[in-house]
């Protein structure tokens, strides 16, 4: 019922070579997964050229919440749909802590995203200390609930969730695929009506070695995924395991 979906993050990597070198490698034959490439912010028209034709979507990885304006160093998301992108990253944890996001500024990011036609990956995650402390659905329901609270319940229809475990993410710890489908189906269910129809990923050190059973939990459609989307041979069999 849902299609899984495969979204790469290239964080802060990556030069007008590597993307050149990355789709020349780039071989996505015997995936059925919908797959987007998010590529920091001056890739974004290079590496959308190069998906023409390949039925991958283009992504950002941030925005900003405000439309226009004197505003230095921002993105707005009608920028983003002007150069084609489809979907923005709001929320990465790296944001939130390395940057002192909060839930009402990303609760902001993802209204203006979809306010301009794109789709935001929202992402969500607990820190190793909040999951010692068996915390862990307490603070991906509150930054849930921060988005329902600023953008209202009917929402979900053009969004997709990424639950990325703080602790998992670029550590090589990944979540078992018990750990994350048990916060996949609470995150399903704070989603309402329209959770059924939502694609929620995990993000984490997903791989080629560890993908397959990820994507064979019952509400997990998919991952983002960071350290290996950077590697072209991996992210494609990481996409054929999707579907
Ligand atoms: C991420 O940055 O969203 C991520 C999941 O990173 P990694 O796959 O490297 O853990």
């Amino acid at each position: 019922m849902r299609t899984p979906l495969v979204a790469a993050n290239w964080k802060m990597n990556g030069s007008r070579e590597f993307a050149e070198q990355f789709f020349a490698g780039l071989d996505l034959g015997g995936a059925t997964a919908e797959v987007a490439i998010c590529p920091p912010f001056p890739y974004l028209p290079l590496v959308g050229e190069k998906l023409k034709g390949l039925g991958v979507a283009l992504g950002a990885q941030n925005l900003s919440r405000e439309t226009s304006g004197a505003f230095t160093g921002e993105v707005s998301a009608e920028m983003l749909q002007d150069i084609g992108a489809r979907y923005a990253i709001v929320g990465h944890s790296e944001r939130r802590s390395l940057y002192g996001e909060s839930s009402e500024l990303v609760a902001g990011k993802f209204i203006a995203a979809q306010a301009a036609g794109l789709v935001p990956i929202l992402c969500v995650g607990e820190t190793l200390e909040e999951r010692e402390e068996e915390r862990t659905l307490a603070v991906i329901g509150s930054q849930i609930e921060a988005v329902i609270d600023a953008a209202g319940p009917g929402i979900w229809n053009r969004a997709v969730v990424a639950y990325e475990p703080v602790w998992a993410i670029g550590t090589g710890k990944t979540a078992t695929p018990e750990q994350a489908q048990q916060v996949h189906e609470f995150i399903r269910g704070q989603l309402g009506e329209a959770g059924a129809a939502v694609q929620i990923l995990y993000g984490g050190s997903v791989k080629s070695g560890n993908a397959e059973t990820l994507f064979a939990q019952p509400d997990i459609d998919g991952a983002l995924v960071g350290g290996a989307s950077l590697d072209a041979e991996e992210f494609a069999q990481i996409c054929r395991a999707a579907g």
